[in-house]
């Protein structure tokens, strides 16, 4: 189901990879490695910058699942 909206369409969200690092702790599922990595997502109406958040995103480098729940970091 395609839902549109009005503020979807004048609001832009970009989202730029800032770096990655290696994050202390293993894969629950593979015991791999755990990458970090750090997005910056901008948020633009038009020409206007609305905000700049910057969140970090868990993934496996082995298995390259996404670990949401990981350390509990929102
Ligand atoms: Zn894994």
């Amino acid at each position: 189901m395609m839902k549109t909206s009005a503020a979807y369409l004048i609001c832009m969200e970009t989202k730029r990879v800032l770096g990655t690092e290696k994050a202390p702790g293993s894969c629950p599922y593979c015991n791999g490695e755990v990458m970090a990595t750090t997005i910056e997502c901008t948020r633009k109406l038009c020409c206007l910058t609305l905000s700049v958040t910057t969140k970090r995103q868990y993934t496996c480098s082995s298995c390259s699942k996404r670990l949401v729940a990981y350390l509990g970091d929102a």
